[in-house]
């Protein structure tokens, strides 16, 4: 199939003065779009050209000839999750399940933020934070460059895209500001909720 841009769930602008409407520019118009327009180079004309993204993301893991689809089809995938990820005005404690879910495995909504925050301020170069269900467990994972959760037997409940072009631009080097400001006021705790499996 032809994949194209997913629409963003808000406008570009919809985040400041967290994340600017520059860096959703660069960050969606420009790098999840060259995601989106490598893996419909990678796919056409192959015999995985009617595939789905997810068919394509399980196929090509952990095959070293079909790195490029990987890369590609798992990026295009990790970005279209984190931008419902955040809204304008969330963060904070979680309502719902989620928020019960989280007290059970780790205690605190502080305790998790901590271990989340840790996560991806120790993930060394790209990648991403994952919360993420485990049978019927919560974990907080971190993964590099491309790797998600549904190459590990793991449910995506909610990322942070650790990748420099996501911060560099609003926060230059420093990380674990993004991070605290993803956690204290964009996380979508209604998406993440949705997510439970
Ligand atoms: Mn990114």
């Amino acid at each position: 199939m032809t994949f194209t841009l997913p629409p963003l769930p808000y406008e570009k602008n919809a985040l400041v003065p967290y994340i600017s409407e520059q860096t959703l520019e660069f960050h969606y118009g420009k790098h999840h779009q060259t995601y989106v327009t490598n893996l419909n180079n990678l796919v056409q004309g192959t015999e995985n050209e009617s595939k789905s993204l997810e068919d394509l993301i399980m196929l090509s893991h952990a095959k070293p000839e079909m790195l490029g689809v990987f890369n590609n089809a798992a990026q295009v995938w990790n970005h279209t999750f984190f931008w419902h990820c955040m809204k304008a005005n969330g963060g904070g404690v979680p309502t719902g399940m989620v928020a019960e879910k989280i007290n059970a495995a780790f205690g605190s909504y502080e305790k998790f933020a901590a271990d989340f925050k840790q996560a991806a301020l120790s993930q060394f170069g790209s990648g991403w934070a994952w919360l993420v269900q485990e049978g019927n467990e919560l974990k907080i994972t971190k993964t590099a460059n491309a790797d998600l959760p549904m190459a590990h037997q793991q449910k995506a409940l909610l990322t942070c895209d650790v990748w420099e072009h996501a911060y560099y631009l609003d926060y230059q080097n420093r990380r674990a500001d993004f991070v605290q400001t993803f956690l204290d006021h964009l996380v979508n705790w209604e998406f993440v909720n949705k997510n439970l499996g």
